[in-house]
């Protein structure tokens, strides 16, 4: 993940499968929406000149039915994911390891390795010197603080991070 390069999912997908397959593996291994927010696979570093096809939530779109064999990805092949045109979130994707075998249709694409999860504490209860697990972060509070905000459910429904953005803590 582009800013976050310790969260990161290893996945194994066959080249008969599409775009539309990895996308829908990427947002539900990184606990993203599958029902709503574009996406689009792209060569180089800017995404909005070297898109591959847009891909729509639920596997609809231009980009949604390229087969990954179709581009010519080989070892060490990189290229780039946008998820969400609003807000941005961008991964860096390289292809690790090209196998030649036949492989059945079942379970993939899939994880097969992810980073380790740690624990996230509430700013707000560290604040009062109080140790929680939080859930959530505040993008609101993020960006004016200038690092992350990660709060617990009962911070974040304080009056203090009202109207504030806030969504799952990825990882
Ligand atoms: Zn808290
Ligand atoms: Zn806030």
């Amino acid at each position: 993940m582009k800013g976050r390069r310790g969260i990161w999912r290893k996945i194994d997908i066959r080249g008969d499968q599409t775009f539309g397959d990895l996308d829908r593996m990427i947002r539900i291994s990184f606990n993203l929406d599958t029902f709503d927010h574009l996406s689009e696979f792209y060569s180089g570093k800017k995404w909005y000149r070297s898109g591959f096809g847009i891909i729509k939530p639920i596997g609809q779109g231009e980009g949604a039915n390229l087969r990954i064999d179709s581009i010519g990805i080989g070892t060490g092949s990189k290229f780039g994911y946008v998820y969400d045109f609003g807000s941005e979130v961008h991964f860096y994707i390289t292809a690790q390891q090209i196998l030649e075998e036949e492989l059945s249709d079942e379970d993939f694409p899939r994880v097969v390795s992810e980073n380790k999860k740690k624990d996230y504490y509430c700013s707000d209860c560290a604040a009062s010197g109080k140790k929680t697990i939080a859930s959530l972060e505040c993008y609101v509070c993020s960006e004016e603080m200038g690092k992350y905000v990660y709060l617990c459910d009962k911070c974040a429904e304080s009056e203090k991070h009202e109207d504030h953005f806030m969504d799952d803590i990825m990882e």
